[in-house]
């Protein structure tokens, strides 16, 4: 994969470069412990468009970016088809820690990690969020199925949210890449709605509380001095 890809530490945002060196000193989990490094994201702050997987994996490991395996050249393409590239959109994952394996992230790891998540959003401020599998849609839909809700937009506060299969998907049911592809293909028309109707638009609903963040975590996000002398 090429640098055109970028690297997390373009970040030119003050606050998301903040965010990202909180990210890479952080102990919060047991995901620390494994990590090669972390995967905060990639692309600008602000953006309009925000794309979130679930955790990084070996590849991502490896090179501290999202998506850089084949789920993430299937990414590529798709952003490509509805004119869109890794220059224009933020990528990121709900954990920022590869689970060893590539086993799912679990609900305590996840809600570790959710601080951070829940500031890259505030820091990013997409008008569209694309989730992509069942752990970032989680986020906006819980107790949903991906298979009955995907490609079906909602409108919480001044952010439309669509949900999609993960790109891998694709790779192990090569059934799904029409339907992935099909509702990527909603993007532009969604993109135009949310820029036409600004952060009032019709049909909104309140941008539900994370599921995973205590109160006390939003209010402090940093790692403490106890959580790092645990590493
Ligand atoms: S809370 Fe997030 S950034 Fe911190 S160790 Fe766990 S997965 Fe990594």
């Amino acid at each position: 994969m090429s640098d055109a890809i970028g690297s997390p530490t373009r970040a030119a945002n003050p606050a998301l470069l903040t965010l990202y060196e909180e990210i890479a000193d952080c102990p919060a989990c047991e995901l620390a412990r494994t990590r090669t490094q972390t995967v905060p994201g990639v692309g600008p702050a602000p953006a309009e468009v925000m794309c979130i997987g679930e955790a990084p994996g070996a590849r991502e490991d490896e090179r501290g970016l999202p998506f850089v395996g084949p789920a993430g050249r299937f990414l590529d393409q798709l952003l490509g088809s509805v004119g869109l590239s890794r220059e224009t959109v933020h990528i990121a994952n709900v954990v920022k820690c590869r689970p060893p394996g590539n086993r799912d992230p679990q609900p305590e790891e996840i809600a570790a990690c959710t601080p951070f998540f829940e500031r890259q959003i505030a820091i990013v401020d997409p008008l569209l969020i694309v989730t992509l599998g069942r752990f970032s849609m989680s986020r906006w839909f819980p107790g949903a199925s991906i298979s009955r809700i995907h490609g079906q937009p909602k409108r919480f506060g001044g952010r439309i949210v669509l949900p999609m299969y993960h790109p891998a998907a694709a790779l192990h049911r090569g059934d799904l890449r029409p339907v992935i592809e099909a509702d990527f293909a909603r993007i532009p028309e969604l993109l135009e709605q949310a820029r036409r109707e600004g952060p009032a638009g019709n049909g909104s609903v309140s941008e539900p509380s994370s599921p995973y963040l205590p109160a006390s975590a939003a209010a402090a996000p940093r790692p403490s001095t106890e959580q790092r002398a645990l590493l």
